[in-house]
């Protein structure tokens, strides 16, 4: 069984992800989207919410959610990975996944990183963006799955930082 991981922060979880982890679903046996625990970033959402969120979403059945605080490698070995899944966006992406791509290589050669393209409406598209849009009374819902629209509102709106 080929299982691949889906790691980040997904806080929340967005359209750009959701895409991402469903066509992983499609090319892996398994997808395990898991959520890092261990992030610097100031979260809005507990890991917890941050996993029921992304649950709500996801299509596939071969999908699940975990999280995760230590090294990712360390994961992707316990449950016996032959992948990490990355979405692309645009070039600004690239410094840092392909040095932190090279790096999880270099400690776990068995597991390959593979990166899907983002779609090109989501190219722009980040969890922070949708947080801040939302904070000043934007409309997210092009960018937020319908499934958890109203939480994240309820949690992001006027929350300005
Ligand atoms: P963010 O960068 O929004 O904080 P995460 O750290 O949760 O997101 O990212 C998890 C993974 O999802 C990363 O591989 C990231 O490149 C990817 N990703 C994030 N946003 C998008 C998007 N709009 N389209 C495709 N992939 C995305």
């Amino acid at each position: 069984m080929k299982i691949a991981v889906c790691p980040g922060s997904f806080d929340p979880v967005t359209l750009g992800h959701i895409d991402i982890i469903e066509r992983a679903a499609e090319l892996f046996d398994k997808v395990i989207v898991v959520v890092m625990s261990n992030s610097t970033k100031h979260a809005v959402f507990s890991v917890d919410e941050r996993v029921q969120l992304v649950r709500r979403c996801v299509k596939h059945n071969n999908i699940e959610v975990d999280t995760y605080s230590g090294l990712l490698v360390d994961y992707a070995k316990q449950k016996n990975a032959v992948a990490i899944v990355k979405g692309l966006r645009a070039m600004s992406d690239f410094d840092y996944e392909f040095q932190q791509a090279l790096t999880n290589k270099s400690l776990l050669p068995q597991v390959e990183t593979v990166f899907l393209t983002a779609k090109g409406e989501n190219m722009f598209l980040s969890s922070s963006m949708v947080k801040e849009v939302c904070s000043l009374g934007g409309d997210i819902s092009r960018f937020v799955p319908n499934e958890i629209l109203e939480d994240v509102i309820k949690r992001c709106k006027g929350d300005i930082k």
